[in-house]
This record gives C-alpha cells, structure tokens and sequence, in this order.
C-alpha cells in the first residue's frame, strides 16, 4: 500500500473546529469521509521535533532533534528509512527549510527532495525582512561575510528563502499528484511526504501573493502595516520583558491566517478530487494533519514556541485508509502514534495495535507534548527560560513547569485560563479514575517528574 502524507504547518485544530472560525467545505468533507481524530496532540510545538515524532515515534526527549541541538542524530531509523528499505520510492515536496538539508538527519531516508517554489521570480522587500528575521538565517548571513562583495552565494540564500514567503502550495500539490501518477504507472510502492507551507507565517491572504490586491483602501492599510507587524514577531521577540503587540495588528494577523486557511481548504480540495477521480487513493494511506498550532496573543504568545498549550498542540488529523470506513474518533491520540500506522500500512500487517485500532487507543490513553526552549533570546521572560512537559488524558491536563505543575480541566476550561496547582500524584489519581492502568499512569507520572526543576537534562523516557 502507498503512503502519502500531507502536513498543514501551523494549522491549529481551534480554526477548524470552533463556531465563527474559517470557512473550510473540504476539511468539513474530511470529516465525513475520514477517520477523524477530534483530539489529536501534536508531541511539540513547532516543525522539526514535531515532524520528528511522526517520523520516528519517539518523543523529542527521545528522538533529541530540538531547539537545543538542531538535527536529527538518534540510532531509531526513520520511517522514510524503514519504507526505503522495504522498496518504497520515499519523497519530499516542500519549500519549509526545515527539510532543505541544512538540519541534519531530518530527511534521512527520503531518496529525492523536490523544493516547490512560487513561479513567480520577483521579490519584494518585506518578504527578504521577513528572511533576514529569522535567527537560523542571520546566523549563516554573518559567519558567511553577507556584507562582502564576494559573497553572492549567500545573497542568493536569502532571495531563495525570500521567495520561499511566496505562496506555492497549488504547485507543491501539483507535483504530488504527478508523482503519484508517474509511481503509480511504473508500479512502485511509494511514501510521499508534503508540508504545505501557505498556512504558515506570513499567512498569504491571496492566492498568488503575500499582498492583498490594493483595490480596497482596507488592503492599503494593511500592505503598509505589514513591513512593521510581521518584522516585530521575529527572533523570537514576542518572548521578551516588555513585547507588546496592538490589538488591532494581532487582529490583522488573525485575518490573514483565517484566509490563508480557507485557500489551503480549497488547494486541498482540487487535489484530493483529482487524485479520488484517477484512482490513486485506491490503494493509498492518506494522512492529513498539521505539525503544531499557532497563538495570536492568547498566553501572550504568537507564532509556535515556548508551548505546551492546546492552540499549539492541537491539531486536524485525517486518515483515509481504503480498507476503513469513515468515522470520528473523540479519543486523545498523539501525532507520534503515526509512525507505527506508517509502517504497518507499507508491511502489509493488520491496522492491530495502531491507532486505527480501539484497543491501542485505550493503551495509550495519555498524550505527552514537551517543549525544549529556545535559548538564543537576550532578555526572555523568566516563564520562557525552561523547557516544559503535558499530559493529557480525556479532559485532564497537566502542564509541567520548573516552577510547578498546574492542573486544568479542558472540559470547562478549554482555553486553558484558569490553571491550578496541582501534585503529578493527583493528576495519576485522575488519569486514574478515568479508567487509565496503574502501570500507565506511573510511567507518564515518571516522565513527567523529570521535567520538574529540570531545564533540558531529561533522560529517555520509557
Ligand atoms: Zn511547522
């Protein structure tokens, strides 16, 4: 069976799922045509450990590929190893840097990696500020010498990732299908891996470009507001003493996302027709998800980082798998169990003990997320200095802090504003009396523990 898997970064399931959020007729076609995971955890809240945890099954305490290391070195093989061993044409589509080659490991076990930018070639201004903010990039621009005559290559990096802002995800959609019909007439098995990248910051609100058309004195407004509202997000900066961002920015920035959705509903629309009408999903695993959330203000946060909170960690997940009929699914599920779904798909064995299966489910009822923080950010807040752990299991959720650990009911408090202290026994107890095993909810409380008082010295967890 072929796999393909698609990654919506920074699609947060709140958008999707809440009443007033964006309008999304083919996420809502999913839903009734696909095992639905309504509760489906991200392991981290940003693009390599989260993408890591899919792809290896392991938690970013696990697999190591994080902020405080930057690759991807664990023994574990891939399942982009495992599928190329077991004959599968293994690709990459994407235009996320994450997967250029730069991080090492990330992409082990992909045979080719096909990088999907706009058609179009010119360049505006706010799109090389937006480059030039990020601290990975300004990082290689000054080991580089940028600023020297000599230096071409690496202006050619920033134009290359300038344009990589530009939305180009009709075309990475394209190349999938195309992929998928070229393997399909030469009857190789194939796993196909695609991260959408439009949702993304800065959240094209058109189809062809960062910019609204300037037909309406609305889209003036907002072209000329944009080279100062997206720059201040960079270099992690909203983590500092003192950031603060205008309501009425943060509301702009909150459009922008919402329409960015409703053209990813509609790109991923054509493409799911068009691959159901030639056939090639009658012997595919199709995975739809996102690889983490994204704040606007809420915890006082933006962006994905320094998270463990729902709007992060809550994400869309939809399997269509052709031996399974549609259904929505209300257990808590991690990202990292796709793994274990991957391989049993490719090696032909039962959908036993994945989580397709009721009875894994019920093993493995708690999700854990963590967070390794950023450590490059001059005068972060004391609350952004520590790396975090969460549990979750049903509407028990426990946020784990070098100050403390804090209880929330997510059944009543969804938004995760009213915290309470709570002992990691107490939320065993919980985890407990909602029907989880003595030995499970000692093995999350054990992982749990070592992130109390601990700043990135965290063991293996079992
Ligand atoms: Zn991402």
């Amino acid at each position: 069976m072929n796999v393909v898997m698609l990654v919506v970064d920074s699609l947060r399931a709140k958008s999707l799922w809440e009443g007033g959020s964006a309008k999304t007729p083919f996420f809502d076609r999913l839903r009734r045509e696909s095992v639905c995971f309504e509760r489906a955890y991200a392991t981290e809240c940003w693009t390599l450990p989260s993408h890591m945890s899919m792809f290896t099954g392991l938690l970013p305490s696990q697999h190591r590929a994080h902020f405080q290391t930057m690759q991807y070195a664990a023994s574990q093989p891939t399942a982009a190893e495992l599928l190329a061993r077991a004959g599968y044409r293994t690709e990459v589509i994407t235009r996320n840097s994450i997967f250029d080659g730069a991080v090492p490991g990330v992409t082990r076990g992909f045979h080719r990696n096909a990088t999907i930018l706009s058609p179009r070639r010119g360049l505006n201004p706010l799109s090389v500020m937006l480059a030039l903010s990020k601290p990975r990039f300004r990082r290689q621009i000054l080991s580089s010498g940028f600023f020297s005559a000599g230096q071409r290559m690496s202006r050619e990096f920033v134009g290359r990732f300038a344009r990589a802002t530009v939305p180009a995800d009709r075309e990475a959609l394209a190349h999938l299908l195309a992929r998928m019909e070229q393997l399909d007439r030469q009857r190789a098995p194939f796993f196909l891996f695609c991260n959408l990248y439009d949702v993304h910051v800065p959240y094209a609100p058109v189809e062809r470009s960062i910019f609204r058309p300037l037909r309406k004195p609305s889209s003036w407004s907002e072209t000329l507001r944009m080279p100062f509202v997206l720059p201040k997000l960079g270099g992690h900066a909203y983590l500092r003493e003192g950031f603060q961002l205008s309501e009425r920015s943060r509301q702009l920035l909150h459009a922008r996302y919402h329409a960015a959705i409703e053209l990813m509903d509609a790109k991923l629309g054509a493409f799911y027709e068009a691959a159901q009408s030639s056939g090639l999903l009658r012997d595919t695993l199709l995975i739809i998800a996102s690889d983490h959330g994204e704040a606007f203000g809420e915890h006082s946060l933006y962006l994905h980082d320094a998270s463990v909170y729902d709007v992060h960690l809550r994400v869309p997940l939809f399997v269509r798998h052709p031996a399974r009929a549609a259904e929505r699914v209300s257990d808590v599920v991690s990202l990292r169990h796709l793994f274990g779904l991957i391989r049993a798909a490719a090696s032909g064995s039962t959908l036993h003990d994945t989580i397709l299966d009721p009875e894994f489910r019920a093993a493995h009822p708690i999700a854990i997320a963590e967070h390794f923080h950023y450590p490059g950010v001059r005068n972060a807040r004391r609350e952004f200095r520590g790396d975090l752990a969460a549990a979750i299991a049903g509407n028990q959720k426990v946020i784990v802090r070098r100050d403390g650990a804090f209880g929330y009911d997510l059944a009543r408090d969804e938004a995760e504003r009213a915290p309470h202290p709570m002992g990691l026994e107490d939320f065993a107890a919980r985890c407990r009396a909602e029907g989880t095993t003595l030995s499970t909810a000692a093995k999350a409380l054990a992982h749990l523990q070592r992130f109390r008082g601990g700043t990135g010295a965290v063991g293996l967890a079992a």
